[in-house]
């Protein structure tokens, strides 16, 4: 019987120690791990990590939690590093090598193409922009040299949600293997396997952890040869995290199923209210109708994550909504999302796409995250503030 990810979540595999019964996992924590002989040691096994090493190379309590989050994304294999962009890191540097190309959508996570643009560069890796919104750039974009094809859905701060399947198969036939940045998505709004994806990765700061207080990443493989190219990489770097942030994130994956569902409830009540405001020319949420790839959003999803951004009037002046933003008090200023608190930032869209690539997109930026606080209290929020800056 196949159960839904929130019961898997709440029961999934954990053998306690002898006589203690408890389905909480523990913290393990160490740098040496004891061998029982010269034999055992000579023996050891990092390159498959199937058992215990030393401390950077896996504890059971980070091979508990690789374990689930494998069961979240629905792969087989997966790796935890300190961060979520250090998991796009790893990736890139586990399949890319001097001479190949990456290809990134235009409307990437930006520190992803940063560390393309200035990392991957110096090490004679190149990389291509390509229009998410259309499989055919992309189709056009692979050359020989193509190495790797980065898949984000919905795009960064702009949040159109591209046709996954579609860009699947323009990579597949051309032999290039794909990577899916899935924390908007987070295990639950859509299967990254199931369209094809061959490396799911995820920051597991966001809707994981929930709470605002760890940073972590996961890359979640079901390809035993794409997995060992990660691990080898991943044991190469000395990529670790430690065991206390694993039982934050241990402790809150059980919740993520509500918690990513009351913030979806929240994030689209919301998004309609703010599209019916005449400040707001637009609202960019992947679930209201008329939004950038809302049709591919629903093709593809079940649920959206409780963030959007909204393209203010361009009658304001830019100091109007910096004031707009500076008088919200619910909503904080600041980066990262899926905690408790809601929060807000204003993006200059000069500087975050190529004119071409924002010619649908008038007006001024700005992206909310939900937190957990009650909607009506978030909705008098965002009036007053309104009010205050826009009259
Ligand atoms: C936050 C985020 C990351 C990076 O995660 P960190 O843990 O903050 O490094 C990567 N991709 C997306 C889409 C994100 O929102």
């Amino acid at each position: 019987m196949t159960r839904d990810i929130a019961t898997e979540l709440s029961h999934h595999a954990y053998q306690p120690p002898a006589g203690f019964e408890a389905p909480q996992p523990a913290v393990h924590k160490a740098s040496t791990v004891i061998f029982k002989s010269v034999a055992a040691m000579r023996a050891r096994d990092w390159r498959h990590k199937s058992g215990y090493t030393y401390g950077l190379h896996g504890t059971p309590t980070t091979f508990t939690l690789e374990e689930r989050i494998a069961t979240l994304e629905g792969g087989t294999h997966c790796v935890l590093v300190p961060s979520g962009l250090a998991a796009i890191a790893l990736v890139d540097q586990a399949l890319l090598a001097q001479g190949d190309e990456l290809l990134l959508p235009e409307n990437a996570y930006g520190p992803s193409r940063d560390f393309a643009r200035h990392e991957l560069a110096r090490w004679g890796i190149a990389h291509r922009l390509y229009d998410p919104m259309d499989p055919a750039s992309l189709a056009g974009a692979i050359g020989p040299r193509t190495k790797l094809v980065w898949i984000e859905a919905a795009g960064s701060v702009t949040m159109e949600f591209p046709d996954i399947a579609a860009l699947v198969a323009a990579a597949r036939s051309a032999g290039v293997p794909t990577a899916l940045d899935n924390t908007w998505g987070a295990g639950i709004a859509f299967n990254g396997f199931a369209l094809g994806i061959d490396i799911v990765m995820q920051a597991l700061t966001k809707y994981p952890s929930g709470g605002g207080d760890v940073l972590m990443g996961s890359v979640v493989t079901r390809d035993e040869a794409l997995a060992e190219r990660i691990k080898l990489t991943h044991m190469r770097l000395g990529l670790g995290v430690a065991g206390n942030d694993c039982e934050l994130v241990l402790r809150s994956l059980a919740s993520l199923p509500l918690r990513y569902a009351a913030q979806d409830r929240a994030g689209r009540e919301l998004a309609s209210w703010l599209q019916a405001r005449p400040e707001v020319a637009r609202v960019l949420h992947p679930a209201l109708p008329g939004a950038p790839g809302h049709e591919h959003w629903r093709a593809h999803c079940s649920a959206a994550a409780g963030l959007f951004s909204v393209l203010l009037d361009e009658r304001f002046s830019a100091a109007q909504v910096d004031a707009f933003v500076d008088t919200l008090t619910l909503f904080r200023i600041g980066y990262s999302w899926a905690g408790p608190v809601s929060l807000v930032v204003p993006y200059d869209l000069a500087l975050l796409r190529a004119p071409e690539a924002r010619s649908h997109l008038r007006g001024h930026l700005v992206r909310f995250s939900l937190g957990l606080e009650t909607v009506a209290d978030l909705q008098a929020d965002l009036a007053q503030a309104m009010a205050a800056a826009f009259g």
